[in-house]
């Protein structure tokens, strides 16, 4: 699609007021209405025809106009059942964008993408676009971004990049260096290589939200950044660590693994940590040393 057959499409206000649309809240509907931020967070997923995307919680279809425009295959998953015929409507004559209604904690993201209508079944056979791989681009619902980062990272077949639009203070969170980790950032690092792209003011949504928002782009490692470990393994020594998270780590490895300070102690002198360090100062190596050590022990 062209520049100016997007701008003949309805805005998201014109959408609202011909559907008498209240929107949701619980579902964290703040819909983005600046196009060119829109385009910005489309471009930051380097899009090319060949590519597939994952689009979470279109709303009203306005992110969803930019990837068309972009990408091979667009499937958007979206939960309020009040938008799919709308977002059906608007996006009728592209045979590459499709819709499913879906919690998307509830489905396996990867999966969403063999789910064929008979319109994305005919143009995936005239095109014969067979894409294993996809990428995500989502203007997330705040309620529930961490659960969603979790989620898509966590997958057995996870994107190879996410560009996602967040609180601000979250994309800063998920960027953070060793003096201000937290569970959130070791689990983003872990699986993906983060970085800001942009800063979205609250103005530039409708409704207003309280906080701006950054556009993050999380480039998936083809190996998790602590390959010899199982996740769910190293997972148990972080959770623990970030358990009590004032606290130092030989408290809070003891509640966590239900040791003795004794043993928690001499698991982190074991693994060059000094016993008296906070968790936020670990950096992902430093996580890795540990849990190999503590895993040894705790078989
Ligand atoms: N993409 C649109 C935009 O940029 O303006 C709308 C983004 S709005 C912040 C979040 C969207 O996610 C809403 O349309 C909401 O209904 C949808 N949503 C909320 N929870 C969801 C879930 N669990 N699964 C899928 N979509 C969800």
């Amino acid at each position: 699609m062209n520049n100016s057959s997007r701008r003949d499409l309805p805005s998201p206000f014109e959408l609202v007021r011909r559907h008498n649309l209240g929107l949701k809240k619980s579902l964290g509907q703040n819909f983005l209405i600046d196009d060119t931020h829109l385009a910005r967070i489309a471009d930051a997923a380097d899009l090319t025809p060949t590519d597939t995307v994952l689009e979470i919680g279109p709303g009203l279809g306005a992110l969803t106009r930019h990837l068309a425009e972009r990408a091979g295959r667009v499937v958007a998953v979206e939960l309020d059942e009040r938008l799919i015929p709308i977002l059906q409507e608007q996006f009728a004559h592209q045979p590459h964008v499709a819709f499913v209604h879906a919690d998307i904690l509830e489905v396996d993201p990867a999966g969403l993408l063999q789910r064929r209508s008979a319109k994305t079944q005919r143009h995936n056979t005239q095109y014969a676009i067979r894409n294993t791989q996809y990428k995500v681009v989502a203007n997330l619902p705040y309620y529930i971004t961490s659960a969603v980062v979790r989620h898509i990272l966590e997958s057995p077949q996870p994107p190879t990049l996410a560009v996602l639009l967040v609180q601000r203070e979250v994309a800063q969170r998920m960027v953070a260096q060793p003096g201000e980790m937290s569970l959130l950032a070791v689990s983003v690092q872990f699986y993906a290589r983060p970085r800001t792209v942009r800063r979205v003011p609250a103005g530039a949504f409708l409704p207003r939200p309280k906080v701006d928002s950054s556009v993050v782009r999380l480039d998936v490692r083809p190996r998790p950044a602590i390959a010899d470990l199982p996740p769910a393994g190293f997972f148990r020594i972080v959770r623990a660590g970030f358990g009590q998270r004032r606290k130092q780590l030989r408290n809070s490895l003891s509640a966590g693994l239900r040791c003795s300070k004794e043993q928690a102690d001499g698991w982190l002198n074991a693994a060059g940590i000094d016993p008296r360090r906070r968790a936020e100062t670990l950096s992902l190596p430093e996580w890795g040393a540990l849990a190999r050590i503590v895993n040894v022990v705790c078989r």
